[in-house]
């Protein structure tokens, strides 16, 4: 499987991660990627950074690591409607919006309401992909929910950390198999990312790709294997960026 890219991985302002943009972009080089996207965890997450954070991305420079990297933001989903804890405005700043549910920041819920709020993610027009939807403490309708990631251009991730011995998440590898089955009945495609808190992990896909193999799903449809697939589900201005600093 062709792998060039890893888009959700946090650094130290995260909070519970351990290393510097600098090292997260010095590992990506190791493994050989091509594009590393920083995705910090949104301001509801206990003991990460201030929204002064995102707002300051301005003053970074994508190519000046030892990968290109996206800045982006991992948001929480609050609530049944859908609501995430960054303001629009900041939102589309973002080169890259994942929004996932993370207990201390969502109360569990049903699982009509789980698909229903995550329904209306996937109509955010400044959200691109959901992330580690994998959790037994959210039950979901995984065709309900790839039926509307499809109507949107959305992608989901297929989440490695999620499936580690170490691993905060039950059940992630059967529901893994059910929303790749639904992923696969609705034509969506899908992106391994490793959710990585330390450089070490940095592009792993040890369970990931294991994974996605056993459930058959065609990868074709992973857009890990350039940078054209996947940035065709980012706002143009990225790929535009990129094919001006002759990255494509
Ligand atoms: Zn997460
Ligand atoms: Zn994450």
């Amino acid at each position: 499987m062709k792998y060039i890219l890893d888009s959700h991985t946090h650094t130290l302002v995260s909070g519970h991660a351990f290393c510097t943009i600098r090292e997260m972009s010095a590992a990506a080089r190791r493994k050989n990627l091509s594009l590393l996207a920083i995705t910090e965890h949104c301001v509801n997450m206990p003991g990460s950074c201030h929204e002064y954070y995102f707002e300051n991305y301005r003053i970074l420079d994508r190519n000046a690591y030892d990968v290109p990297l996206l800045f982006g933001v991992e948001l929480n989903i609050l609530d049944e409607k859908g609501s995430v804890d960054m303001t629009p405005q900041l939102l589309s700043s973002m080169d890259v919006a994942i929004a996932s549910l993370h207990p201390p920041c969502v109360r569990f819920m049903s699982r009509k309401e789980t698909t229903d709020c995550i329904i209306h993610i996937l109509e955010n027009p400044l959200i691109q992909i959901v992330g580690h939807l994998d959790d037994d403490r959210f039950p979901v309708n995984y065709d309900e929910v790839a039926r509307a990631a499809a109507a949107n251009h959305k992608l989901f991730e297929i989440n490695n950390s999620s499936l580690a011995s170490t691993s905060f998440r039950p059940g992630a590898h059967d529901n893994y198999l059910r929303l790749l089955e639904s992923c696969m009945k609705h034509d969506v495609e899908i992106i391994l990312n490793s959710d990585a808190h330390v450089d070490t992990l940095v592009g792993a896909r040890d369970f990931s790709e294991p994974l996605v193999k056993e459930s058959g799903f065609p990868l074709e449809k992973i857009v890990n294997d350039s940078l054209s697939h996947y940035f065709s589900y980012l706002k143009p201005e990225i790929k535009d960026y990129f094919s001006n600093n002759l990255y494509l």
